[in-house]
């Protein structure tokens, strides 16, 4: 039986969670509120180095900024992939401006920026506002199904 290491959204703990219970609206073994939630998780550097480091299921981080029209747009779809994606990937957001040192660390250079971390490491990026549809499609190349 394989199992999966998700990052609870809420306190942060570290949950192993076998892979075939992933889509059972799985909680927290800590806080025992939802791994999976309806929108896309609102991240401090703090959070996302958690993420980045202890996730074994893909984790998408959207890098935006107020100021940025495109990022905006984009900011309903990506809760709404979010949703959809639940017990798949779980979906972050970092402000640019709030979190700078990170974002600079990340070599974010335009954005939004969209990158993929799993197991550790970045596993994909791509640059610029994308439709529900292709967002869909991009993450699940770094998914398991
Ligand atoms: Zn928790």
């Amino acid at each position: 039986m394989s199992t999966e290491q998700v990052v609870c959204p809420h306190c942060l703990a570290v949950n192993r969670v076998p892979s075939e219970r992933l889509k059972d609206d799985p909680k927290c073994g800590k806080c025992h509120k939802p791994l999976f939630v309806d929108h896309a998780i609102e991240a401090n550097s703090a959070m996302l180095q958690k993420f980045m480091q202890k996730s074994s299921i893909p984790v998408v981080v959207d890098f935006w900024a107020s100021w940025c029209g495109p990022c905006k747009m984009m900011a309903p779809i990506f809760n709404q992939a979010a949703g959809m994606l639940k017990g798949e990937a779980q979906l972050l957001k970092v402000n640019t401006e709030t979190e700078q040192a990170i974002s600079a660390q990340l070599g974010i250079r335009s954005i939004p920026t969209l990158i993929v971390f799993k197991n550790g490491q970045e596993v994909g990026r791509t640059a610029g506002a994308m439709n529900l549809q292709n967002l869909i499609q991009w993450i699940k190349q770094f998914t398991n199904q």
